[in-house]
């Protein structure tokens, strides 16, 4: 197996880190939804901050905010960012005079701050099933599906000559999305070869809902509609039951976890050990940027593992120590998840720096990975701006 790693001096180079699911304007969040402001505070309530947010963003502080989130991903060793761009119309629901001006400038913002960017056009609808659609969400909902493709057809031609541009599909979840309209995406995503990505699972709610509305789990019902393959990810997947892991592992498709997200929001841990063994490829987000650190990000998929299971090192991979195969997780993997072929170029991480002394040469990844920081990142006069 290829060594991915390489020291020079007091240097390590390592592959460019990845975050394959973001939402850049929730960076706008941050120290707002922590304090208690009902006694029940949950993900729901949580999401009720969130829209509001997102009903009072325009497009310059859309630009604000993005340039925000992602100037601070390529400071923390980010090169390749997945972005699950979702408010596309004006408050009240009315679209822009050119449809896609909100997602041109997300995309701008990346290519500006030094990342390659997946502009993942998200389909959103409703409200949720037998669900009234809330006011917020009618700046990211589409009334039908011709609109969403239409949309990613723009997209798809005006950047089809920038190579740090992809364009992916992203139906928003199976409560946002209606049933018929998954076959359809599918098939778009498919005759153009794009990235599919879908929020999967990630609250019990969903998935009772889900079974409520069509009979099967979210996953079986994603699978009947045609959507997996190995474009496919599934982000948070964490609620699946056995069946759906086998699914996805089946069809070589991403999961791709939030740890710092997931635990914000108190989504439950997936199951990652399973997921692995199916041979699922996993791949970590940043998802709502309540921190911003993609290592404590591949860190957390083993660490959250050993806290659920109550054990140390789950995992074993063949030819590759724990940390090697994370990293690569957190970095090539998130890359393909993303439709980019490789990582984009690599980082340096300081081997001198003062959270690595006393680590033995052959551990420093190890180091790195399970107590070091994006601190330790060698950053250059660019990346510093
Ligand atoms: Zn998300």
């Amino acid at each position: 197996m290829q060594p991915f790693s390489r020291r020079e001096g007091n240097k390590l180079w390592l592959p460019a880190l990845a975050t394959a699911h973001s939402h850049a304007f929730q960076r706008g969040l941050r120290g707002k939804a922590q304090r208690k402001g009902n006694p029940n505070e949950n993900f729901w309530t949580w999401r009720g901050a969130m829209f509001n947010l997102a009903d009072s963003l325009t497009p310059e502080s859309i630009d604000t905010l993005s340039r925000q989130a992602f100037r601070e991903l390529r400071l923390a060793g980010v090169r390749t960012v997945g972005e699950f761009h979702y408010v596309h119309h004006q408050s009240g629901g009315h679209p822009y005079d050119d449809r896609t001006l909100l997602a041109d400038i997300v995309i701008r913002a990346a290519l500006d701050e030094g990342l390659r960017i997946t502009l993942l056009r998200t389909a959103y609808n409703r409200g949720g099933f037998e669900r009234e659609i809330e006011r917020a969400q009618l700046r990211f909902s589409d009334t039908n599906v011709d609109d969403v493709m239409r949309d990613t057809e723009t997209l798809i031609s005006r950047y089809a000559r920038d190579p740090r541009v992809r364009i992916g599909l992203a139906p928003h979840s199976v409560r946002a999305v209606p049933p018929e309209w998954l076959a359809p995406l599918g098939q778009v995503a498919e005759r153009h070869n794009l990235p599919l990505h879908m929020h999967v699972s990630e609250q019990v709610r969903e998935v009772d809902e889900c079974i409520a509305e069509t009979g099967r789990r979210p996953l079986e019902f994603i699978r009947d509609s045609g959507l997996l393959s190995a474009r496919f990810c599934a982000v948070h997947a964490t609620q699946l039951s056995h069946d759906e892991v086998r699914m996805l592992g089946e069809a070589h498709a991403f999961a791709c976890l939030c740890p710092t997200t997931e635990r914000d929001l108190g989504d439950g841990i997936a199951g990652i050990t399973a997921l692995r063994e199916a041979g699922v490829r996993l791949c970590t987000g940043i998802d709502s940027h309540i921190v911003t650190d993609p290592i404590e990000e591949l860190r957390s998929l083993e660490t959250h593992e050993r806290l659920r299971t109550r054990t140390r090192i789950t995992f074993d991979p063949q030819g590759r120590t724990p940390a090697e195969a994370l990293w690569l997780d957190g970095s090539l993997n998130g890359a393909l998840a993303c439709g980019f072929s490789d990582t984009g170029g690599e980082i340096a991480i300081d081997a001198e720096h003062e959270s690595l002394r006393f680590v033995r040469d052959d551990q420093l990844l190890d180091a790195v990975v399970f107590s070091g920081s994006t601190h330790a990142l060698v950053l250059n006069e660019s990346a510093r701006r």
